[in-house]
């Protein structure tokens, strides 16, 4: 029923009906229009003009993307734009992946144009866009007031969430856990009543792909190890910016889990093991819980089934807290730092802006997040529903959409969730139901843009002070110092060090960017 009631409302949103035009109503200009682009990503250091999207944009345009990329050569996207910036020659279009500190940094001084008046002026669908996210507009917005750059706009709300074996569950007479305590003795239990049933004692309880889904885990002692998707993050408290690990939820999370990783709870390889230890510890039936995406776990469920007698990995709710909180700390993050802007010298800024905004149009929006209408997807009930070319081949969805130049996060997009849904299997869409029942998710911060002061207060500050916290937190974790007694030190280290000139700066542009 869940999965029912989720998908009908996701149907029911996504089937606002779009009118119809005459063919034709998206041109932009009467002749084709040829811009120049720079366009790099580790997935694609260069434009590709055969991409099908762009072929297809190009009919409905009029206006056709020329690749002028430089620093196609390396997969580093930061060197690309170095070495485009020392060129001195920009493209009409650059798109890059982290492109907003480049253009908040260079668009002050020219090298890319400011877009407010033209998106006001030209671009109703980037308005209206904006109008309903005013939120992700500050977001965007640089210290002079600006905008210079239009993102990749994630859909999505649901990112990561708890999972376990409930086989093994069941196999040992327990429950889902339902709070900290429970979770603890759950995972005694995989460690000590052999659940895979092997006659060792080889279970790995708690493990991680990220080692910093260990550090998640200081949420179940109200700490908090992130404020956005990115690891290590400022939060924003009631309007304040902090840093999760100078708060007592933390020192008591850590304090914890330092006792859980002595108990043999916690993978103890779970600093090294790596992005390969979910595959291995699923695959080899030895891993128990952990904290990773809904889609791509939920995935293990397809292929090992027919491998592993009985197993069942699926996502549970967030444990309460020692204070009775249920949160999800990770979500997908409403706007990205990737996306394309519009170049200092380009002397169409007309057109292009137009271009950008056929992109958040309904056809544009489908071209962008499905591909090529009759080819990769096909109109049913007014949706975008997939084709076999996409879903027939076997192959990762994402993966045949970047082949055809759709989904490209270095290209300004809103995207669409229902490019997703149609390939998650029903263990992730049962899990996000139950994620959504619960309402979990917490706000999020998006990110400041420094002016010149603040960002000198962070170069100068920051690298250290975080080295620092990340030196420590492991440290407390494998038992080589006790966090409790040595917290005031640490942060007492901290302020000398220079956190809280950092949060200062980060304060100050917090409230001219959001309003205090
Ligand atoms: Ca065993």
């Amino acid at each position: 029923m869940r999965i029912f009631a989720l998908l009908a409302a996701f149907l029911a949103a996504m089937a606002m009906s779009t009118p119809t035009f005459a063919d034709g109503h998206l041109k932009i200009v009467d002749e084709p229009l040829e811009l120049t682009v720079h366009m790099h990503h580790k997935r694609y250091p260069a434009y590709d003009e055969n991409w099908p999207v762009e072929q297809e944009a190009r009919r409905l345009t009029n206006i056709h993307l020329k690749n002028a990329t430089i620093g196609s050569n390396t997969t580093n996207s930061g060197e690309a734009m170095n070495l485009l910036l020392a060129s001195g020659s920009i493209p009409d279009i650059v798109g890059t992946s982290r492109i907003k500190d480049v253009v908040n940094q260079y668009g002050p001084q020219g090298a890319f144009m400011p877009l407010n008046d033209l998106i006001d002026e030209h671009a109703p669908h980037i308005t209206a866009f904006f109008e309903k996210f005013p939120d992700i507009k500050s977001a965007m917005t640089a210290a002079d007031g600006n905008i210079y750059y239009i993102p990749y706009l994630p859909d999505g709300k649901y990112g990561r969430a708890y999972f376990i074996r409930h086989d093994w569950l069941d196999k040992l007479g327990l429950e889902v856990p339902q709070s900290v305590d429970e979770v603890k003795s759950v995972l005694e239990a995989f460690r000590d009543q052999d659940p895979n049933g092997n006659g060792q004692q080889d279970e790995v309880p708690y493990f991680a792909r990220q080692w910093e889904e260990l550090i998640r885990l200081v949420t179940l002692w109200d700490g908090r190890s992130s404020g956005s998707d990115t690891y290590h993050d400022f939060y924003v408290d009631n309007g304040t910016i902090r840093h999760p690990y100078a708060g007592e939820g933390y020192r008591e999370g850590i304090k914890n889990l330092a006792q859980w990783y002595a108990e043999g709870l916690i993978d103890p390889e779970v600093f090294t093991r790596g992005s390969s230890a979910r595959e291995y510890l699923l695959s080899e039936n030895l891993g128990g819980m952990t904290h990773d995406w809904f889609a791509s776990t939920s995935g293990y469920n397809t292929t090992l089934q027919g491998k592993i007698d009985g197993f069942v990995f699926k996502a549970f709710a967030p444990p309460a807290s020692i204070s009775g909180a249920r949160i999800e700390e990770h979500r997908r993050i409403p706007v990205k730092p990737d996306g394309w802007a519009i170049g200092g010298a380009n002397s169409h800024p007309v057109e292009t802006i137009k271009y950008f905004d056929f992109w958040f149009s309904p056809e544009g929006r489908n071209v962008v997040n499905f591909g090529v209408e009759g080819v990769h997807w096909e109109m049913q009930d007014g949706k975008a529903i997939f084709t076999d070319v996409i879903l027939g081949s076997g192959r990762p969805v994402n993966s045949q959409l970047y082949e055809i130049g759709a989904q490209l996060h270095a290209r300004g997009y809103y995207q669409d969730y229902g490019y997703e849904i149609q390939w998650s299997n029903s263990y992730a869409l049962e899990g996000i139901a139950l994620y959504d029942e619960g309402d979990y998710l917490i706000d999020q911060f998006l990110g400041v843009a420094f002016n010149e002061e603040e960002q000198a207060v962070y170069d100068k500050h920051w690298t250290s002070v975080r080295t620092y916290m990340l030196e420590r937190q492991q440290v407390w974790i494998l038992g080589g110092g006790d966090v409790e007694a040595e917290w005031d030190d640490y942060l007492a280290d901290l302020d000398k060090m220079g956190l809280n000139k950092v949060l200062e700066a980060m304060q100050s542009a917090y409230n001219r960017q959001y309003g205090s």
